[in-house]
C-alpha cells in the first residue's frame, strides 16, 4: 500500500517527480465499493468520507440561476468576489466576528488544491514539514510534490492520538518550515481544543514555522458550536499561518470543487498566480453555489440538520463499541464523521497489519473500512459514518461478527 506507483521504465518512465506518488487510498477504496454496489453485491461502504446528503437545495438553485444567466466564463483566479466575501463572512462569525478580509481568501478546485497550493508555494527542496500522525492521505503526498520531506510526528495514544509541543519540537530541526494541522483530526475525529492550538500556534511562531491549519471539519463538531480555530487566536499568531476551509464537508458538496484557503496576503498572490497556470481557478457556477452555501440562512440551518444527524450516528457507533465491541480501543470522536480503532490484538502473524484486517472483512463480510496503514499507523481502522443509519447499522453488525470470528 505505501510504495509507490510503477511509473515504468525506459522511454516511458515517468518524471521523478512522481517518485513518491501512491493513488489515494480513501478514494479507491471507497470507489471500489461504489463499483461492487453498483455490480449487485451486497457491500456496506463505511469507508467514504464524504457526507450521504445532497447538496443544499438554494446552493444548487444558485449554480443553475448562474448558468442562465451566462456566468460561464473563466472566473477571476483568487475567485469570484462574491464567494471570497460570502467566505470572509463566514469564517468571521464563526469566529465571534472577528475581521477576516477577502483579499485574504483564495479559492481553489477543492480543499485539496488549495493544500497543494499553499504546500507548493511555502515549501521546497531542503524543507522538512511535520505532520502529525496518524494524518489523511494526502499531506505528505502534497509536501513531497513540492519537493519537501514530510516529517510524520506521532500522536499521544494516552492524547486521542494528538500532538502537543513536547512531540514537534522532538521532531523539529533547522530543516522545519512547515507543519500541517488538522482539526478535528482525518482520521480519528478529535478536537483540538483551544488551548492546545494555541500552544502548537505560539511554538509555531516562536520557531518561524508556517502552519496550515486544515479546517475543513470545523463545522463538524460535537461539542459547543464550531471547533476551535486559528482564527480565534490573537492577530500575531496569525502572521504564518494559512488557514483551509470549504464547503465539501459540512455542506454536503464534495462535488463541487470549491476549496478555500485564506493566507497572508502574498501567499495568497502566489497561490492565485500558481492556479492560474494549472487551473485557471474554480469552477464559475460551483462558485455561485458555494458562496449561497456559505451566506444563505436556510442553508446554514440545513447544514447544522446534517451535523445533528451526524451527532446521532456517532452516539450510535460509540454506544455500540462501548457495549457490543467491548476491548476494542478507539478514539473517541469529538468531530468529523469518522470512527478510529485499535485492531492490532486480532493480527494473526507478525506481517499482519490493519491492510490485512480490512482485506478479509471485504472478503468474509463485504464491509468497505479504510485500514489505518492509509493514514501511517497500520494497527488501526477508520469508520466513517457518513452513512444511512441502516447501513451503519448493517456494518457494525459485521464487524461483529468479523471481530467474534477472530477471538
Ligand atoms: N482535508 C481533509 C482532512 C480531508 O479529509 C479532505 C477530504 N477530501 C480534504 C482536505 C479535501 O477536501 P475537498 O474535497 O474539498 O478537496
Ligand atoms: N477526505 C475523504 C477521506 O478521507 C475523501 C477522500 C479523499 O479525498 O481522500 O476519505
Amino acid at each position: 500500500m505505501d510504495k509507490p506507483i510503477d511509473g515504468g521504465s525506459g522511454n516511458t518512465k515517468v518524471s521523478s517527480n512522481l517518485d513518491f506518488l501512491v493513488p489515494s487510498v480513501t478514494m479507491s477504496i471507497s470507489q471500489e465499493a461504489q463499483r461492487r454496489k453498483a455490480a449487485g453485491e451486497d457491500v456496506v461502504n463505511l469507508s467514504a468520507g464524504e457526507p450521504d446528503f445532497g447538496t443544499p437545495r438554494a446552493a444548487s438553485d444558485a449554480a443553475i440561476k448562474s448558468i442562465q444567466q451566462g456566468k460561464t466564463h473563466y472566473p477571476p483566479n483568487a475567485g469570484i468576489l462574491e464567494l471570497r466575501a460570502a467566505a470572509a463572512q463566514n469564517l468571521s462569525l464563526l469566529s465571534g466576528g472577528r475581521a477576516v478580509n477577502a483579499d485574504r481568501i483564495v479559492i481553489s478546485s477543492g480543499a485539496k488544491q488549495s493544500l497543494f497550493n499553499a504546500c507548493f508555494s511555502l515549501f521546497g527542496r531542503g524543507d522538512s514539514v511535520l505532520i502529525p500522525s496518524p494524518a489523511w492521505v494526502s499531506y505528505p503526498q502534497m509536501v513531497h510534490f513540492a519537493g519537501a520531506t514530510p516529517i510524520e510526528v506521532q500522536g499521544d495514544i494516552e492524547w486521542s492520538l494528538k500532538v502537543g509541543v513536547d512531540q514537534l519540537s522532538a521532531a523539529a530541526d533547522s530543516t522545519t518550515k512547515g507543519l500541517i494541522l488538522c482539526s478535528p483530526v482525518n482520521p480519528t475525529g478529535a478536537v483540538y481544543t483551544r488551548t492546545e492550538l494555541q500552544k502548537i500556534a505560539e511554538w509555531a511562531h516562536e520557531n518561524d514555522v508556517w502552519l496550515i491549519a486544515d479546517e475543513i471539519y470545523r463545522c463538524i463538531h460535537y461539542g459547543e458550536g464550531p471547533a476551535p480555530s486559528v482564527l480565534d487566536l490573537p492577530d500575531e499568531l496569525l502572521e504564518k499561518v494559512v488557514l483551509i476551509y470549504g464547503a465539501s464537508k459540512a455542506y454536503a458538496m464534495t462535488g463541487w470543487r470549491i476549496g478555500i484557503a485564506m493566507a497572508p496576503q502574498p501567499v495568497t498572490k502566489a497561490m492565485s498566480a500558481l492556479q492560474s497556470h494549472t487551473t485557471s481557478g474554480a469552477s464559475q457556477p460551483a462558485q455561485w453555489a458555494a458562496a449561497t452555501a456559505l451566506s444563505d440562512r436556510k442553508v446554514e440551518a440545513e447544514m447544522k440538520k446534517m451535523v445533528e444527524e451526524f451527532g446521532k450516528r456517532r452516539d450510535l457507533v460509540v454506544e455500540f463499541f462501548r457495549t457490543r465491541l467491548q476491548g476494542v480501543e478507539f478514539v473517541e470522536p469529538m468531530g468529523a464523521f469518522y470512527l478510529f480503532f485499535r485492531v492490532d490484538q486480532f493480527f494473526a502473524t507478525e506481517s499482519d497489519t490493519a491492510l490485512t484486517f480490512c482485506e478479509e472483512l471485504m472478503f468474509e463480510e463485504a464491509l468497505a473500512l479504510v485500514p489505518g496503514d492509509a493514514f501511517g499507523d497500520g494497527k488501526w481502522v477508520r469508520l466513517s459514518f457518513a452513512a444511512s443509519e441502516k447501513d451503519i447499522k448493517k456494518g457494525l453488525e459485521r464487524l461483529e461478527r468479523y471481530i467474534a470470528s477472530l477471538r
